[in-house]
């Protein structure tokens, strides 16, 4: 189409206006304008003839091929996406615990949050993919303290900001453990990490942030049951360290092995649950 269009106005129409332009209405000039003319009109028709025999030529290559080229790309283009979204939907929604079907056995006291913006948002979690475990950097403190302290943040003013921190269980120094937030909403602890981790807390007698044999003790039996529940092993149970490279919780990062030595913990409970 384009090519017949320039070949019409590119050699016929200029012959043509420019003719009657310089010669308005005079006899002579067809006369003149007659030799220069008629070479054009027979030329004309066979180069127009020529256009739009390989114009015809062209067409069903030219109009088909794209069209259908077109067609398959966008086929495969969203083929591939709903194939794609429903392997990956349905991939995760296989392998989904319900988290807010979860219920605490009675060793675990619910002592939970007022909901606010600085420690119990009521964001809810989808999926847990990690247990990350810390400890509270405040020597000799109870899981009570700490609790406190999680829920007296709801008392800052919003529009002033402040402080942002809490936590799923924290474990205290005789071996109770408090649930603040509910496994099913995230907790503060975990950053960028709080979507998709269940965080616990636990108080430890002195600086070098070594647990006592009670805290311990619990700290395994709790993240065994998160493990059964979550449907995860010892090898998803990380540090807050592994999350973000704080040292905490400080004695498992100045010991690897004691850490190494938590998780064969975790995964000897698991085995007798
Ligand atoms: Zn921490």
């Amino acid at each position: 189409m384009q090519d017949e269009q320039t070949y019409e106005t590119g050699a016929g129409m200029p012959a043509e206006s420019g003719g009657s332009a310089l010669n308005p209405g005079g006899r002579s000039v067809p006369n003149q304008e007659r030799p220069r003319f008629k070479p054009e009109l027979q030329t004309e028709p066979g180069k127009r003839m020529a256009a739009v025999s390989r114009s015809r030529r062209r067409t069903p290559v030219d109009r088909i091929l794209p069209v259908l080229l077109l067609a398959a790309l966008l086929l495969a283009g969203v083929g591939g996406g709903v194939g794609i979204g429903y392997l990956l939907w349905g991939r995760e929604t296989a392998s989904t615990v319900d988290l807010k079907a979860i219920k605490s056995p009675e060793w675990i006291e619910q002592r939970l949050l007022r909901k606010n913006i600085f420690s119990r948002p009521d964001v809810s979690m989808r999926k847990v993919n990690n247990i990350v475990v810390h400890y509270v950097g405040n020597p000799n403190t109870s899981a009570e303290a700490n609790q406190r302290y999680f829920d007296s943040l709801a008392d800052q003013d919003p529009e002033q900001g402040g402080t942002s921190s809490s936590s799923h269980f924290i474990v205290g120094l005789e071996g109770e453990i408090l649930q603040c937030i509910p496994i099913g909403e995230i907790s503060y602890a975990n950053g960028p990490r709080n979507f998709d981790t269940v965080t616990i807390e636990v108080c430890h007698p002195d600086e070098s942030g070594k647990f006592n044999d009670a805290s311990y003790a619990s700290l395994v039996k709790l993240t065994a049951w998160l493990c059964e529940e979550l449907e995860l092993d010892e090898k998803d149970v990380i540090r807050h360290y592994d999350v973000n490279g704080k040292a905490c919780p400080k004695y498992f990062v100045d010991h690897e092995d004691a850490w190494k030595q938590f998780r064969k913990d975790v995964k000897e409970a698991l085995k007798n649950q």
